[in-house]
């Protein structure tokens, strides 16, 4: 039952209602622990100001959103390896936990999905080279497999984990998982998963809620307890394997969520870290 203070509120569950600056004064409001930016809160506030506020309102950063979609123009371009180093030095600009990869899916036009997971085996490996010189954990985080063709061909925690050992054998803690219950809840390996990551790998962990029926792929996310996630049973796996980081709350939900005043999102998500996570 994590306490307000053990919450992290990622800014895309307020996202149509608040920038940066009122997500920050929000979290001190309700009396969040943390913050997740999603970058385009992040440019818009501008990342040195974003981070003088994060740092002066005393918030920890369970992590930025997020760098990966290495796939986005069929190769590894300049332009892609680039926007994920930036993407590195903005993450340690606001002295985030990891930088959060997504890590795209089928190049367009293909219908080749190894060689859309070659290439970002390829592209992880070259962003955790530059990460670790700047000392930024890199978090991959497996999204559903209904989203392997746009948004990631990494789909389960047991191939986030494999590229972790492929890219980081001597698990330095450079290179570890963001568990998401909405993309992993259902994967009857998940507890061996997470017991095989242990604390070095585990670097995020993020909560909502998997509603029945679903309306849209990616917008219809539920609150923690309006669905059918075992949240405080997968959150009590992860903390046995080690993990001691926020409960980040990461709601996409574009005809609930983002409708209701933000202040009224803020109280549920702590009511209901405390009741239903
Ligand atoms: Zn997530």
């Amino acid at each position: 039952m994590p306490e307000p203070a053990q919450l992290s509120l990622n800014t895309a569950t307020v996202r149509a209602q608040w920038n940066l600056a009122q997500c920050v004064d929000g979290c001190v409001r309700h009396g969040i622990g943390g913050i997740a930016p999603w970058r385009d809160k992040l440019h818009e506030a501008g990342v040195s100001e974003g981070a003088r506020m994060i740092a002066d309102a005393g918030l920890a950063v369970s992590g930025l959103c997020r760098g990966g979609w290495y796939t986005a123009e069929g190769a590894l371009t300049d332009a892609v390896l680039d926007d994920n180093k930036r993407a590195v030095d903005e993450a340690v600009a606001i002295g985030a936990a990891c930088l959060v990869m997504v890590v795209g899916g089928l190049a367009e036009g293909s219908k080749d999905i190894a060689a859309a997971r070659a290439m970002v085996e390829d592209g992880l490996g070259q962003t955790l080279e530059y990460a670790r010189g700047a000392g930024m954990p890199i978090a991959i985080e497996p999204l559903h497999p209904m989203y392997a063709a746009d948004r990631a061909c990494v789909n389960t925690m047991r191939q986030a984990l494999d590229l972790c050992d492929a890219l980081d054998p001597d698990a330095s803690g450079a290179l570890g998982v963001a568990c998401d219950v909405y993309h992993v809840w259902w994967d009857p390996e998940l507890p061996d998963q997470i017991n095989r990551a242990g604390a070095s790998r585990l670097l995020a962990f993020h909560i909502c809620d998997w509603l029945v029926p679903t309306r849209d792929l990616l917008l219809d996310r539920g609150m923690m307890g309006d669905g059918v996630i075992d949240i405080a049973g997968i959150r009590s796996q992860v903390e046995a394997a080690g993990f001691s980081g926020l409960n980040e709350v990461e709601i996409f939900s574009a005809e609930t969520w983002w409708k209701r005043d933000a202040d009224d999102v803020l109280t549920t998500m702590v009511e209901r870290g405390r009741t239903a996570s």
